[in-house]
């Protein structure tokens, strides 16, 4: 008989805050900037400067800690992680080692095979390290160079129990921690320029066995696909070694892209020792109740529940509650138009449906569009109100889109009206009925479909305009008795 295997995931996020300057310095964190621009005596680590902590970082350490539903330590402490490395130019990170800010959280995800709650252990603040820029490939380089224009940016380190039992559930906990900090607005999330960065530990044990396995750690995953795919080669790769009754070695391994598999880096003999002990140079961090709680009142309805508001109270399916609450700013969007409108699905349509393909095309947010809020309201009104049709509100809104006007002068100006008016279009329907004296016989001779064609007739003769179902019932009455 084969043993069955259980996968054992656990995640280590780092999030790059996005304050205007770096937690112990003044230096700016600005991205793309001259090699070694934004850097100063207490960046680079020369000797005598001291390091002063950001307020701003701190807050929104604990905003993510609040977020994460962690608890808030009302006492945490800074500590030297010791390693030497050409990006490090003091051959130390300020980071916290073991008072860490938050501790103790877990969120909810959700996949094809259900809702899990996912523990959060612990986020810590920390600086982020500078960057190594090699000649060429990693392996034939000749040199390389170091920018430490990223050296002492402040991040977080979100660390995860290892709860998660499947590549997908990880790629789960990913998307709603990305999603819960651009909620927050305390980072941009971009994962190539390195703002999210996902280290993963990865596991396998017989089922039933309380015991986990021995695990590798896999880095480099730049995508929330490579974090699955990684993931899957690996429980892959570990299961055919435990099937063949080999041992599974503890290392760490990197995510090859190209070749997609995972080599290893570096095995445990060589795993480092940091040598931790508190920072010197920075006092303890104390965070009372007033200032948790000014930091709960900067927190605002999170994906996950505005997800579930949306469909119990608005009545939206799952597909479009999870389309819609997918990025902020399509759900404050969303919510700013029904301040106007009363059908939540309706709207969720257009905004689906064109709004969002116009945004695609143009690489737009909602709010960098011609489109306001109120403007799209008032433009499904005039579907509603039968002022034009839905064929035409196409091109209503794509106008919309690219000037910025708002409807009614549109379809005024334009003369894209929809003619709901019997009179007008009476001349019309029967120019079609004499054109088309074939599918006329077709309609009188009982087949149905033959309406249509006429119907579409019209259509085309106004150029979208005749309202369809006026015209069809026009025709039914002249054609039928
Ligand atoms: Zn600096």
């Amino acid at each position: 008989m084969s043993t069955k295997y259980e996968t054992v995931i656990g995640l280590e996020v780092h999030v790059q805050l996005n304050t205007d300057s770096k937690i112990f310095c003044g230096c700016s964190t600005e991205f793309g900037k001259e090699p070694n621009e934004n850097t100063c005596p207490v960046c680079l680590g020369l000797p005598g400067t001291l390091p002063v902590l950001n307020k701003k970082a701190v807050d929104y350490a604990i905003m993510a800690g609040l977020a994460l539903n962690c608890d808030i330590a009302e006492y945490s402490k800074f500590d030297r992680k010791n390693y030497f490395y050409p990006d490090l130019p003091k051959a130390y990170q300020i980071s916290q080692f073991d008072l860490p800010v938050a501790e103790d959280g877990k969120i909810e995800i959700e996949t094809d095979e259900g809702i899990f709650n996912i523990g959060v252990t612990r986020v810590h603040l920390e600086e982020d390290a500078g960057k190594l820029i090699h000649e060429g490939s990693i392996d034939k380089s000749k040199g390389s160079l170091v920018d430490y224009n990223r050296t002492g940016v402040p991040l977080i380190e979100i660390v995860s129990e290892p709860d998660m039992r499947t590549p997908a559930q990880a790629r789960a906990y990913l998307t709603e921690l990305k999603m819960i900090m651009e909620y927050l607005e305390i980072s941009d999330c971009n994962m190539e320029e390195g703002s999210l960065r996902c280290d993963a530990n990865v596991s396998l044990r017989p089922v039933g066995q309380e015991e986990f396995g021995t695990k590798a750690e896999l880095k480099n995953m730049n995508s929330f696909s490579a974090v699955e795919k990684g993931l899957e080669y690996e429980v892959k790769r570990q299961r055919e070694i435990l099937e063949e009754g080999g041992e599974v070695v503890q290392e760490t391994r990197t995510w090859d892209e190209s070749l997609n598999k995972t080599i290893s880096m570096r095995g445990k003999e060589e795993a480092h020792d940091y040598r931790y002990f508190p920072e010197p140079d920075l006092v303890p961090l104390e965070i009372d109740e007033a200032w948790k709680e000014e930091m709960r009142k900067e927190i605002p309805e999170l994906p996950r529940e505005k997800y579930k508001r949306f469909v119990s109270e608005l009545g939206l399916p799952e597909y479009d509650a999870g389309v819609l609450t997918g990025e902020k700013d399509m759900a404050v969007f969303f919510e700013e138009v029904l301040k106007d409108y009363t059908d939540p699905k309706n709207l969720s349509n257009w905004m689906m449906g064109e709004f969002l393909r116009l945004l695609n095309e143009n690489n737009h947010s909602p709010f960098e569009s011609g489109v306001t809020p109120l403007n799209l309201a008032k433009m499904l009104k005039l579907i509603d109100q039968d002022v034009i049709s839905g064929k035409i509100a196409k091109e209503v809104f794509e106008k919309m889109y690219n000037s910025g006007n708002d409807p009614e002068t549109i379809v005024e100006s334009e003369g894209l009206k929809q003619i709901s008016d019997e009179d007008e279009l009476e001349n019309i329907v029967d120019g079609i009925i004499e054109a088309n004296p074939d599918a006329v016989e077709d309609v009188q001779s009982g087949k149905d479909r033959a309406i249509g064609f006429l119907v579409g007739q019209v259509m085309k003769e106004t150029r979208g305009k005749a309202n369809p179902g006026l015209v069809n019932q026009m025709l039914r009455d002249k054609l039928m008795d």
